[in-house]
């Protein structure tokens, strides 16, 4: 399931690129092109401002580097414990804390990366208050892959639905809606377009804040009071057309993840409107 999602945030993100380089440079995007276009406008340029290279060609240089990252994706593999070695001194991404151990002194070593970790400074973050579904370590040694974690509670509950049932987008939006039972905040930011994107939309999120990703921000978080998560801060955030180089939409991971989410099971955006379906402005998915 992780290994079919990872290789879908990829071609997401390929695509995205793609379409990125294409609306940049005002070239014919294709099969409803114009949508595409809209949706590129949306999530990173000012209103009235066409896409172009001031807005968006760090993005561009980023999903470019990110998706080299797939090369090695063959050699990716659900062993034993569960943990998948994308690309190893890039990418790992795991789905369980195995690899953690406490030590003495209170602290949580991570054997892999040979790091150690106060709890909230790393698998808390899976279990605190705000529903949080992965997240992205990045070593200040370079030599050292950037590691995504997936949450095990969102991989349980993932596993727990049927993964055919979920090629439905009204299944889907039912099961998210369990999922975020109780985690009203989050559920009052959430659109129609951010209910449909699950599992590979995460991935593609937390790959944007990999080195090789090029290390994005959450714009105005952690809290998730103000983070720019979800359709409507996301195009908010595009329309405040800010210069600050931390706080553009072309920097922002869930921009980006919006803007490309898919795929294999029919999600949102750019990947949405390839299957004949449109998306709106204000992120409903028709
Ligand atoms: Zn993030």
């Amino acid at each position: 399931m992780v290994t079919q999602a990872v290789g879908s945030a990829f071609t997401m993100a390929s695509d995205e690129l793609d379409a990125i380089n294409k609306a940049i440079n005002n070239q014919d995007l294709g099969q409803n092109g114009d949508k595409i276009r809209n949706v590129i406008k949306w999530m990173f340029m000012p209103d009235g401002q066409e896409p172009n290279g001031q807005r968006l060609g760090i993005l561009s240089r980023n999903l470019g580097n990110l998706i080299t990252a797939r090369a090695r994706n063959d050699n990716a593999a659900e062993d034993g414990s569960n943990v998948h070695w994308l690309t190893e001194d890039q990418i790992v991404v795991y789905c369980n804390l195995d690899r953690f151990q406490k030590r003495d002194d209170g602290d949580w070593y991570d054997s892999d990366i040979d790091e150690a970790f106060s709890k909230n400074d790393a698998f808390g973050t899976c279990k605190g208050i705000e529903p949080t579904v992965a997240y992205t370590w990045v070593s200040d040694n370079t030599n050292k892959p950037s590691q995504v974690q997936l949450c095990p509670w969102f991989i349980n509950w993932m596993k727990r639905v049927e993964t055919k049932s979920l090629q439905d987008a009204e299944t889907k939006g039912l099961f998210y809606q369990a999922v975020s039972k109780g985690l009203t905040k989050l559920h009052a930011l959430l659109t129609p377009i951010d209910v449909i994107s699950l599992l590979d939309k995460v991935i593609l999120h937390e790959f944007t804040h990999t080195r090789i990703g090029g290390e994005s921000f959450d714009v105005d978080g952690p809290s998730f009071l103000n983070i720019r998560y979800g359709w409507n801060r996301c195009r908010k955030l595009a329309q405040e057309g800010t210069n600050d180089l931390r706080r553009e939409p072309q920097v922002n991971a869930d921009s980006i993840a919006l803007c490309g989410s898919d795929d294999a099971n029919g999600l949102v955006a750019i990947r949405y409107i390839k299957e004949g379906k449109s998306v709106s402005e204000n992120g409903k998915v028709n």
